[in-house]
């Protein structure tokens, strides 16, 4: 069991680290910021800016249609 710091907000994340792999996504409880895991020694955390929804469905009649 690890310990890191949210990047967004600052608070401390509890996760099994040891069971994570590099680019393994967590999500800060606080915040509820989504981290990627970039390094684990040193361990490296980012902010992932996600997308509203994270599937990427095959069916594309998003109703976002601006967003390309
Ligand atoms: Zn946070």
């Amino acid at each position: 069991m690890s310990k890191a710091v949210c990047p967004m907000c600052g608070a401390a994340i509890e996760a099994e680290f040891e069971e994570l792999r590099v680019h393994d996504r967590i999500q800060c409880e606080e915040c509820e910021a989504v981290i990627e895991l970039l390094s684990l020694d040193p361990m490296r955390l980012e902010w992932v800016e996600e997308d509203e929804d994270d599937d990427f469905d095959l069916d594309e009649d998003d109703e976002d249609d601006d967003l390309f």
